[in-house]
């Protein structure tokens, strides 16, 4: 109840498809800021993925197995929805350059006007800001090797 309101809860959305230390790098450094943050994959029936739901689950698991205060789960439908769902205040996303952050600015707008949700972003460091999940899958589907892009 009433405690519950002060819980600083971030829900960091994404397809992990799949978690990469782009990814990674904006839990870890977001962990100071809240005292829980839900990893939580969309799933889109209309999207194919290269990874199961199943397998994406547990990359991302065992990546934070050590931290309690970091929650693995799947949703449908409206992030929005799912914070409130979840009494998330926060919606977590991680920003490479200008076209991520165009992306991102009407998105967080209407979450914040229509939901109340806000956003929170950080900026990658910069040796992440190349890695993408469409880039491993591309090294994947041509039997390249990926490993130093992943946890
Ligand atoms: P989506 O399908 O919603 O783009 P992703 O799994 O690709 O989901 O990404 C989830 C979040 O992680 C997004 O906020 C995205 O900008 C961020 N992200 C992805 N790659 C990186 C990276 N290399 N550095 C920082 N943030 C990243």
């Amino acid at each position: 109840m009433a405690l519950e309101k002060h819980i600083r809860k971030a829900v960091f959305p994404g397809s992990f498809d799949p978690i990469t230390l782009g990814h990674v790098d904006i839990i870890q450094r977001a962990l100071p800021l809240f005292d829980e943050i839900i990893i939580a994959i969309g799933t889109n029936a209309a999207k194919n993925y290269m990874w199961t739901l199943e397998e994406r689950i547990a990359k991302i698991e065992a990546v934070f197995k050590e931290h309690s205060n970091i929650k693995v789960t799947s949703y449908k439908g409206l992030t929005a929805d799912f914070c409130k769902a979840e009494n998330a205040q926060y919606i977590l996303r991680g920003l490479r350059n200008t076209t991520d952050f165009t992306y991102e600015q009407t998105i967080a707008q209407a979450n914040e006007k229509v939901n109340g949700v806000d956003s929170v972003f950080l900026i990658c460091s910069p040796e992440y800001s190349h890695i993408s999940s469409s880039i491993v899958r591309d090294i994947a589907r041509n039997n390249g090797d990926f490993t130093s892009l992943v946890p």
